[in-house]
């Protein structure tokens, strides 16, 4: 008898696959082929090639993303940074669902747009990343390496560049035994078959005229993925565009596209393969035998019983593996014990769920865990859990059983494992021996161990929370464990000025009833509390907001205020932040209750009205709030003349211009306002897309113009400027401390009107003059500006503070 091992990440899902999908895993069986797609962010994959490998070809495909996509932007809410990268992460995961792909990672943080790999690597640690994708291959042990970017300055994006330079190097490198000794001992060498560019006719226009003999001359295949699935009932292309509208927070929803596709791979490393990727050798071109045995299995299977499926796996299957051969030592086997181990499971017809209540479990406690076994196949089943269930059953065809257990939650609050150390640079700070590459963990599985005919199926299932909403249905979360109380400050920094009184909001949540609650606030020198009240009690499930007041006699430099909570013996000290989409599974992530404190000597007129036109999501309007300005979001279509004309500015939020309808609809009356003596300072925009046809009362139009180095040297060509006097005086200082990047979309070209006021550009690039250009228009002044305030203020950036405020009061 033998037993197979499970791997973690092949499918844990507790759901039973249709006899069409189980068909699926096992035409992937017998194609024996894996390939590995290469890129740099969440949305870089192509998922037509990937929906067309896996689904068309059966070959397992996974997508290696270098990062989570933290620094990118977010068109679906106000997630920034590590928060973007847990929804982007999630987003990618719920498209390899869609196009059966797996995926991986490196430990490479998204720092933001690079404008070369040189400087990516600055950044990462070229040697750091390169072991990763090093790693990822001799642990995925692909045939074919596929790469979306070319390895050079025409990738764009810097991170897209250098994912293409290292999938060369790695490439070599994962077949020899002297790169990275440390993961050979565990992992041994992979030596891929070819290394293919996915080349595309909108980077080449000729690809798509050239004739079959022309591109087989220089080494490129042409492929037609838009193929019908009979199956699946779905075209490829099909299949792709459900899965790249996933990306949601990109807002990359795409139509359904059907018809003929062409897809390129030109050859840039390894062999050619004459026709790919039929010609390709699987894992099973050693071993004839086996391959005629999967062969014989798929000629008799029967989609409309399961049972009889188990019994060909039987007859034709489980007898080959169980045989020695020379391949059977080869670590290509886990993959074959794992597919046969969970085709076997699928067609046992067992299904094991174990699911918990909706709220989260509180850190240290007990919590019930049920588990509903169901047996949809049609012969009596034998299965022992282990602890903590600890029990064995039988169960006979269509018979559910439920069982019970209690858990322990573990002592650390849920956060996605690589937030839970701090970044190492700009790496995630995992663990180097068991994390790279890893795309997500469960909180806690279960084992458990299927006998019947044939032999023991060794298999788990992720414990979740499951419940039920009459309004929707049965729901489905992510296990969560969190601390007994949370305590999270509305925002992470404040700017403060010396002599102020602020107010900064605390939420209390409780997950359990609290009694004698005492929550401790530390400031630093010169920050003194005057007032807050926290209660003493509160019942389980309850919110309550606190304002504490603070008086700043004297602050030089940041000063951070921290709060911690104790109960009966219970201690916390975590902020809470709850990632809630219906496209992704709900996450939370916890962090050190808070408060940066950022003095600033600032000069503003407190009460001033600013119109704030939402665009898609920023925070600027809520910093201008929290400053002691009167902010309004009323739609324009909402707003009467009279609101309007009393108005001290209007700002657009970012991309208001390419998403906010009603600016089309009200730019004249903008305009108008604008100039009877108001002002419109309007935010970047994206030349994709522009719902106007002209941005404010003169024409300018947008650039890819960007400023990607925080530091770089700043020149102002109109010094004198009121938007760099009035009311404050910005010095050399304030062009310090800044993050991420000076300013991104600038603008290109712009009417005589116009004054630019700031130049500056990356190191080794030419001066861009659109990142701030102002004009009077009437008695009034109109300001684009492609300057990142919206990371600025956040971050407390006391500069561009007193620009904005500047760019307002003048
Ligand atoms: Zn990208």
């Amino acid at each position: 008898m033998m037993l197979f091992i499970t791997w973690n990440a092949w499918s844990q899902d507790h759901e039973l696959k249709s006899t069409v999908e189980v068909y699926q895993d096992l035409k992937e069986l017998q194609r024996g082929l894996r390939v590995l797609y290469l890129a740099a962010h969440p949305d870089d994959e192509n998922t037509r090639l990937i929906s067309w490998l896996e689904n068309d070809q059966h070959i397992r495909t996974a997508y290696l993303s270098l990062t989570r996509g933290q620094g990118g932007q977010n068109l679906i809410g106000d997630e920034k940074g590590d928060a973007l990268g847990v929804i982007r992460t999630h987003e990618l995961l719920e498209a390899r669902k869609v196009d059966g792909g797996e995926q991986f990672f490196t430990r490479a943080i998204d720092f933001g747009y690079s404008k070369s790999a040189e400087e990516s690597f600055e950044f990462w640690g070229r040697d750091e990343i390169l072991h990763d994708v090093v790693y990822v291959i001799r642990q995925y042990r692909p045939h074919v390496i596929i790469t979306r970017f070319p390895p050079t300055r025409r990738a764009g994006h810097g991170h897209h560049e250098a994912s293409a330079i290292l999938a060369e190097e790695a490439f070599v490198l994962a077949s020899d035994p002297g790169a990275y000794p440390d993961q050979v001992a565990k992992i041994v060498t992979r030596s891929t078959t070819s290394l293919y560019h996915n080349s595309s006719s909108w980077w080449d226009k000729t690809l798509d005229e050239m004739t079959e003999e022309e591109l087989a001359a220089k080494k490129i295949h042409r492929i037609n993925i838009g193929v019908h699935n009979d199956l699946l009932g779905l075209g490829i292309n099909e299949i792709a565009s459900l899965a790249r509208s996933k990306h949601r927070c990109q807002a990359f929803g795409t139509p359904r596209r059907r018809g003929v596709q062409s897809e390129y791979l030109t050859l840039v490393k390894g062999e050619w393969t004459d026709d790919f990727p039929v010609g390709l050798q699987g894992v099973w071109s050693q071993s004839p035998s086996h391959a005629e045995g999967i062969q014989r299995m798929i000629d008799a299977y029967e989609f409309t019983d399961r049972a009889k499926n188990r019994e060909l796996m039987h007859q034709y299957i489980t007898p080959l593996l169980a045989q020695r051969s020379m391949w059977a030592e080869s670590r290509d086997m886990r993959y074959v014990q794992e597919t046969v181990a969970e085709i076997s499971r699928q067609l046992t017809g067992i299904r094991v769920e174990a699911y918990t209540d909706e709220a989260p479990s509180v850190l240290g406690s007990s919590y019930p865990v049920r588990i509903e076994v169901y047996n949809a196949g049609n012969e009596i089943n034998k299965i022992k859990f282990g602890a903590p269930v600890d029990t064995y059953i039988e169960i006979g065809p269509s018979e559910m059983v439920e069982l019970e257990a209690q858990m322990n939650a573990p002592d650390q609050a849920s956060s996605p494992f690589w937030l839970r150390n701090p970044h190492e640079g700009w790496l995630y700070g995992i663990d180097k021996e068991k994390e790279i590459g890893v795309p997500y963990k469960e909180e806690v599985s279960l084992g458990y161990v299927i006998s019947g005919k044939g032999m023991p199926i060794n298999a788990t299932t992720t414990v979740h929370r499951r419940w039920n909403d009459r309004s929707v249905g049965e729901i489905e979360e992510p296990l969560a464990f969190v601390p007994f109380v949370t305590l999270t400050p509305t925002v992470t920094s404040k700017v403060v000025r010396p002599g102020d009184e602020v107010e900064l909001d605390v939420v209390l949540k409780a997950f359990e009833s609290v009694n004698g609650l005492s929550v401790k606030v530390e400031t630093g020198e010169g920050v003194e509390l005057v007032e807050g009240d926290w209660p003493a009690e509160m019942a389980k499930g309850q919110e309550r907001s606190v304002r504490l007041k603070f008086k700043i006699n004297d602050l030089s430099s940041l000063s951070t205020v921290s709060f911690s909570a104790t109960a009966e013996g219970r201690a916390s000290d975590q902020a809470q932040l709850v990632i809630d989409y219906p496209h992704i599974p709900q996450q939370f992530i916890h962090n050190k209750a808070s408060v940066n404190l950022q003095p600033l000597d600032l000069e503003f007129t407190k009460g001033k009205k600013i119109l704030y036109v939402e665009g898609s999501g920023d925070e600027v309007d809520d910093l201008l709030e929290e400053l002691g300005y009167t902010v309004y979001r009323t739609p324009l279509n909402e707003l009467a003349p009279y609101e309007l004309s009393g108005m001290d500015a209007i700002i657009t939020g970012i991309r208001a211009f390419n998403r906010n309808e009603e600016l089309a609809a009200n730019m004249q009356v903008i305009n108008e306002y604008v100039k009877q003596g108001g002002k419109l300072i309007m935010q970047y925009n994206t030349t994709y897309d522009l719902k106007v046809e002209q941005m404010g009362p003169y024409p300018l139009s947008l650039s890819r113009d960007r400023v990607t180095d925080e530091n770089a040297p700043v020149k102002l060509l109109k010094p004198k400027h009121p938007a760099f006097t009035t009311p404050n005086k910005m010095g050399d200082e304030d062009w310090n401390g800044w993050v991420q990047e000076r300013g991104l979309y600038f603008a290109g070209e712009w009417d005589k009107a116009f004054e630019p006021l700031i130049s500056w550009c990356d190191k080794g690039e030419g001066a861009v003059n659109g990142g701030l250009v102002v004009a009077d228009y009437g008695s009034g002044h109109v300001v684009y500006t492609g300057i990142s305030f919206f990371r600025q203020l956040p971050a407390g950036v006391p500069g561009a503070y007193k620009l904005l405020v500047n760019l307002i009061e003048f």
